[in-house]
């Protein structure tokens, strides 16, 4: 097969994260994942070997829904080098393209009209020294071209509240992109969380998940 990807699903709902959050997404999860992190909720990405398919079945899919977000995501999708290619033809053929990664996998190859949602790890993930924090020099480097990037931190508890304080100060990330800190549900209290970034007074947005919010017992095509 030319130019294949391994695919988990494709599917169509509301974007859940980012600043995005809201609006209809054609999403593409890609298969595979080098992390595996504590609170993986996503686990069949990388124990179920994914389907194989060419990019123009997976540009005739995504072109059932013109005028939306289209994302990528995992999994890991910076795995497989065929993301590049889908990602310029997306963005050749019109679509705004987010790309959500774990940070561990360099953004050198990125398109720069897609916008990068990447994750920090905090340590109760058990991979924060998997970042790749050369990954902040080419945000840098992105948003001068005029990318549009995003960071996040998945948070599980208070601790991990305070290490992504620390994280936030020591790279200055109050410079470079907007940033993003998500709680897990069922580990960490929201409003406990909100209370946090309120005291001390920290420029980023608390994001909840919508679409667990949206469709709590549904795990895929959400
Ligand atoms: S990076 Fe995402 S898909 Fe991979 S193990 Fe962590 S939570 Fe799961």
């Amino acid at each position: 097969m030319i130019d294949p990807l391994f695919i988990s699903e494709l599917f169509y709902s509301i974007q859940g994260e980012s600043t995005w959050a809201g609006l209809p997404c054609a999403f593409i999860r890609l298969s595979g994942c080098n992390l595996r992190c504590r609170y993986c909720d996503a686990s069949y990405t990388w124990e179920e070997p994914g389907t194989e398919m060419a990019i123009r079945d997976i540009l005739d899919w995504v072109v059932k829904y013109p005028g939306v977000l289209t994302e990528i995501t995992g999994g890991e999708p910076l795995l497989q080098d065929n993301i590049h290619l889908l990602t310029e033809l997306l963005i050749d053929n019109g679509h705004k393209v987010l790309i959500e990664t774990n940070g561990t996998i360099s953004l050198e190859n990125v398109h720069p009209q897609a916008t990068v949602i990447m994750d920090i790890k905090c340590p109760e993930s058990g991979m924060h020294d998997k970042v790749n924090l050369h990954n902040l020099d080419l945000l840098a480097r992105r948003k001068e071209q005029g990318s549009r990037d995003e960071l996040k931190f998945v948070l599980s508890s208070e601790q991990d509240f305070h290490w992504a304080l620390e994280t936030f100060r020591e790279h200055r990330l109050d410079q470079l992109v907007p940033v993003l800190f998500s709680p897990i549900t069922g580990l960490i209290d929201p409003r406990h969380l909100a209370e946090l970034i309120l005291a001390y007074q920290l420029p980023v947005r608390i994001q909840l998940q919508l679409h667990t919010l949206l469709w709590p017992n549904r795990n895929r095509g959400v």
